[in-house]
Formats: C-alpha cells, structure tokens, sequence
C-alpha cells in the first residue's frame, strides 16, 4: 500500500482531533521524491495551551493514581495496537522519514512494539529501598511518584520509536504528557500513534501537537504546569530547553546525539569488521545517533581497512524505499542534504574520499554512501555530527592516541573497541567517556539496558529501569511509631 492521498493531519487534544485555533498548517514532503504527502497542523500558543490544561486535568483527575497494572494493561494494548497497524505504519515511515521499507519492517517496527511490552513490564517491578526503622522508633519508606505533565520533543530520524522511548516510561510511572513531533516527520505520530493512543489511554493522558520549535515546542518547555521536558534532538535545542526549565527548575532530559568512535585495533579482522561496520553506520542512511560514524584504526592495518570499509559501503544499493533490495535511502529533508553535503564539498586537502563524495545522481535527497579517509582529529568531520551515510576515518599509532582522540570531541554517547586482547579492550573500555560501549560489536541495543550520553550527549537515560526512575520522584515518609 502507498500513501494514495495527502493527509489531513490534526492535533490530539483531550481525546480529540482538532485543527490549530488559526487554522495554520504546513506541507510535509516525502525525502525520496520530494513530493508533499501530507498537511501538518501548525501549533501556536493557544493550542499548546490547552494541551497543557488537558495533560494537568488528566494528571489530577485519576491518572497519577492509576495501579501500575492498569497502566501496564493499557501500555501492552499499545504494543498490540502498533502491531496490528504495523503496515500503516511502514508506509507511513517510509513516506515521511525515508526509510527503506523492508529495513523499517526488519528492524524497527517488531523492536517499537517489543520496547513498548518491556515498558508495560517494567511498570510493575518499580523498586525502592525496603521499609525499615533507619532511626529507632520511626519506620521509613519510599514512594516513587510522577513528575507531573511532561512535555516529550521528538526528533525527526527515528519519529515513531523515539515517540515509544519518551511516552513509554512517562506514562508507566503514572504521568501524563504533551508529545510534538519534529515538523518534518509528524505523519505517523499524529496520524496514527495519536489515533491508538485515544482509544486506548483515558482523554488527557497523551495530547500530541504538530508545530514547530518556535512557537509550538518553546510554548511547551516554559509552560508552567509542565514538570519535566524530555527532547530528543540537537546540542543547541538541548541547551535553550536547560536554559529555559531553569527559570522554573522544571526537570530536563536531554538525548543530544553523538559522534561514536570506533577504536579498531590492529589484531582485528579486517573484513568481517568493514562488514558490519558499513552497516553500523550507514543504517537509517547514518542518521542515528550511535552510528558508527568515526573509525579510528590501528596502524598496520589501517590501509587494508580503508579498502575493505570502501567496498563494502560502496557496494550499498540507493535506491526507492519500495524495493526490498535497496539499503541506502535519503537523508531526511533538503536541510539535512545541504548539512551532510556541505561537509564533504568543505573536505580538506589532507583527506581522500575512499568512496562516495557528495549527493547521489537521482531526485530526492539521496547521499552517496561515503568513506573519508586520513582525517585529523582537529578536522570539522571529526569533531561534529554530520548524521548522514559518512564514515570517517583516522590512522592512530598507539592505545594512549585512540583514546585520546575517541575522547577527544564535545560528544559522550556510544563507542566500541574492536580486538582480540580482552586485557586491551577492558582497559580501553574503562578509559572511553560515553553511556555505551560496545566489545566487538556496535549499535545493538536491548531495552533493559539504557541509552544515554555524557558530556554534550546530554543527561538522563532512555530504555531500562533507569528511563523509568527519571519520570519518577521520590518521596521519604517516616511513621513515628510512638
Ligand atoms: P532540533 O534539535 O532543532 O529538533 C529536534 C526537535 O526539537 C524537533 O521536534 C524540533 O521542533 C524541536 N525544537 C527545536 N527548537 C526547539 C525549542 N526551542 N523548544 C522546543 N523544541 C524545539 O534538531 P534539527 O535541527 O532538526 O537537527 C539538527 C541536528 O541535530 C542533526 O543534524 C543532528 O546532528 C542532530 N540530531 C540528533 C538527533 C538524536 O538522535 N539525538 C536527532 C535529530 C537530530
């Protein structure tokens, strides 16, 4: 099935589909052919007002209160519900957000409604500490409560599942949200996770905005009945959200992206290693956060790796999201192409593309898959997110030299060591200042396990249990049993 007619999109308000008070609206293009597919409501203060006023009546009014079960029961009719839907919902994706179809059904819709179980699970084993008289005669214990109304800002690479990462814990541990999604992927949250959503969950416990970050998403993070913002997205939004919550110490989670090294010693197997690499990275045409976008590799086999890597990813079919066979779509928008390209026409002499270069021959905004090779660490390549189908790559000479570099950028999300020497990558592991780091592997996520940055990656988990105690808060109440 293929999007046949534009859509109408709306905002979900209270249970409600309604249009903007002013009617605004904008045209949502598909990235492969440039086409408009559908019509997103324009968000303006008003309507994020009485998102917020719905999101607070539903708090106060039963929702906070709800049994973790109740909450559970709902979140697993959720994950039924994005499965029965799952072929709306790849067409939807793969129209909106560029995905190769067949890559969306593999690998993000069956895992979207597996996190959303691990979710509705997770509700029920919250923990604490154990009730207990810490000072003789008085007996302690622990709630763990909601925040409150949370404000959840999604970005535009993964706009279903990082929808499922935010609303999931939220509404767990009994809060009640407001969610905008990024304006240039709004299709599948509003059309078709906001549908499910009001069914399944009472009016006011999810509310879903379409706009942009100004006015619509800054409306939301300064509203003073919002308790918590949790953003997906840029450093610079991330910075202007914790400027702006600290006027109100509103809570802020921050998911910021990334720049993964990848340390690939010399005792590694060169083409097993370019293999997966090439996949690592140029999943989502390299538009994710862990993407193993920065190789760092060891000096003896550093030319033979270049080749291999150059191969493989050269070897990567672009080409139209229906085709199963292709592996390569566009990046998400003109924007993101003039970003990723403007890196590679900007190339210092020093370097050599070992494959690819620029925008593929062919309507959309398609990037060739790239690898440049004989980077330094000081290059713009090296230092920033250029989130698009580019590896770079840097020869070190020692251990000392690979962690430093690794280290060496504003960025804390993901990294791995590649080697046989387990001594080698324990220490190597030890030393790299990010949330995740991967032995021999790299991207695979479970959602027990967290996801989250150090430094400019920014701050609080998504996924695990961890996800779960940040929508929480605690409260300390002793009994004096005199
Ligand atoms: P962005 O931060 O501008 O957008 C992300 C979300 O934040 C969108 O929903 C946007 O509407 C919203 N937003 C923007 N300004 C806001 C504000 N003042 N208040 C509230 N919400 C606001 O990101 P972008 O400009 O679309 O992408 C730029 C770069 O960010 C990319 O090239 C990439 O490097 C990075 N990025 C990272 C991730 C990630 O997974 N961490 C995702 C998308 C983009």
């Amino acid at each position: 099935m293929a999007i046949s007619e534009k859509l109408k999109l709306q905002n979900m308000i209270n249970g409600e589909f309604v249009d903007p008070v002013d009617g605004g609206s904008e045209e949502v293009i598909n990235p492969s052919t440039g086409e408009v597919i559908a019509h997103s409501p324009l968000s303006g203060v008003e309507d994020v007002n009485r998102a917020v006023a719905a999101a607070k009546a539903a708090f106060e009014g039963g929702w906070a209160t709800t049994t973790p079960a109740e909450r559970s029961n709902r979140l697993l009719a959720l994950a039924d519900a994005i499965e029965e839907n799952g072929e709306e919902l790849t067409d939807l994706e793969s129209a909106d957000a560029g995905k190769p179809r067949q890559a969306f059904i593999d690998e993000e819709l069956a895992t979207t409604a597996d996190h959303i179980r691990f979710f509705a699970s997770a509700a029920r084993n919250l923990e604490g500490k154990a009730a207990m008289e810490y000072v003789e005669g008085h007996t302690s214990f622990i709630r763990r409560e909601p925040v409150g109304p949370v404000a959840q800002i999604t970005p535009w690479n993964y706009p279903l599942m990082m929808a499922i990462w935010k609303l999931g814990p939220a509404l767990a541990t009994g809060n009640t949200l407001v969610l905008k999604p990024a304006e240039s992927t709004p299709v599948t949250t509003l059309h078709t996770l906001a549908r499910i959503c009001a069914e399944i969950f009472p009016p006011g416990v999810t509310n879903f905005v379409g706009g942009h970050g100004d006015p619509a998403g800054s409306t939301l993070v300064t509203h003073p009945d919002i308790k918590m913002v949790s953003l997906t997205g840029s450093v610079g939004t991330g910075k202007w959200i914790a400027r702006a919550a600290a006027d109100s110490l509103k809570r802020v989670h921050l998911e910021l992206g990334g720049k993964a090294p990848v340390i690939i010693f010399d005792d590694a197997d060169v083409a097993q290693t370019a293999e997966l690499l090439s996949a690592y990275c140029l999943f989502n045409a390299g538009q994710d956060c862990t993407a193993a976008c920065r190789i760092l590799v060891g000096p003896k086999i550093y030319d033979d790796f270049v080749a291999a890597l150059a191969e493989e990813a050269g070897g990567y079919k672009v080409g139209d999201l229906d085709d199963p066979d292709t592996a390569l779509g566009p990046v998400n928008s003109a924007r993101q192409l003039e970003h990723v390209t403007g890196f590679l026409d900007r190339k210092p002499e020093h370097a050599q593309f070992a494959t690819g270069g620029g925008k593929a021959d062919r309507p959309g905004f398609y990037v060739q898959p790239t690898v440049v090779a004989d980077l330094n660490q000081d290059d713009e390549m090296v230092q920033n997110e250029i989130f698009g189908p580019v590896m770079t790559v840097q020869r070190f000479t020692d251990e000392e030299e690979a962690v430093r570099w690794a280290n060496g950028t504003r960025y804390g999300l993901a990294s791995s060591v590649w080697t046989r020497d387990i001594g080698r990558a324990m220490r190597v592991t030890n030393a790299l200042r990010f949330g995740a780091v991967w032995i021999n592997d790299h991207i695979i996520m479970a959602p027990e396990m967290p996801h989250g940055g150090y430094g400019e990656s920014g701050y609080g988990k998504d996924m695990s249990m961890y996800s779960l105690e940040d929508y929480t808060q605690i409260k300390h109440v002793m009994i004096n049993l005199e």
